[in-house]
């Protein structure tokens, strides 16, 4: 028997790290919304596209071809075939994607690549609205939280030091994505009602992805 897992939560929850483990134990396939929501950022900031700008947005969103494919150290990104694997993690792109995210053409875009991706189960998806409304009928689906501090610090350990930002910063720019995630009109970054809540505050990644892949057998 094959599930689909949803794994949501604020940035830097330690979502991503996570997924790709539970996935590897259970010899499931990792999907990583985010990166999706990256390279159309990455694409309209190539392409002078203002996000603020939403029906150019929209019209460069539909002409996007993103695909995901598993290499070696996790998840490769391609976007018009070119690997972004690396650029989508630029601290532009960072600081744009959350406005990006909030489009509504570029949501239903994604959305509906990514329950394609599912459709067969055996999928981990991490996102903020895997459970809400990408997969509404996951078989498991956890909303991974930590305090915005410890979120902070894991980033800083992660890129604070190569990209040159100090630990306020990370806090800031950190708050202001979960507060623009939260507060959109369309699928915001909410707990679904039949999520369960984990707080790895003070757990490290490998337990928490124990305790998933122990929820997922039970
Ligand atoms: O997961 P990551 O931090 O890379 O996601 C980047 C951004 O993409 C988030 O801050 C959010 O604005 C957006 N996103 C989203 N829905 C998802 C995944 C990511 O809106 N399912």
């Amino acid at each position: 028997f094959r599930m689909n897992i949803a794994i949501d939560g604020p940035a830097g929850a330690g979502k991503s790290t996570v997924a790709r483990k539970v996935a590897g134990q259970l010899g499931y396939i990792y999907i990583d919304t985010g990166a999706m929501y990256r390279a159309v950022t990455l694409s309209a900031l190539r392409n002078r596209v203002e996000p603020e700008n939403s029906a150019a947005l929209s019209e460069h969103a539909k002409t996007l071809n993103i695909v995901l494919r598993p290499g070696e150290h996790g998840q490769l990104v391609y976007l018009n075939g070119e690997d972004v694997t690396d650029l989508i993690r630029s601290r532009e792109v960072t600081l744009s994607v959350s406005q990006v995210a909030a489009n509504e053409t570029v949501r239903s875009v994604l959305t509906d690549m990514q329950r394609k991706l599912a459709q067969d189960k055996g999928v981990v998806m991490d996102g903020r609205d895997i459970g809400t409304s990408v997969l509404p009928n996951a078989e498991l689906k956890v909303f991974l939280t930590a305090s915005v501090q410890e979120r902070a610090l894991r980033r800083y350990r992660e890129i604070g030091l190569s990209q040159g930002i100090t630990l306020e910063q990370l806090e800031k720019e950190i708050a202001s994505r979960d507060k623009l995630d939260a507060e959109r009109d369309i699928s915001p970054l909410v707990c679904a009602d039949d999520a369960i809540v984990l707080d790895s505050t003070s757990m490290s990644i490998d337990e928490v992805a124990a305790a998933i892949v122990n929820l997922s057998r039970t």
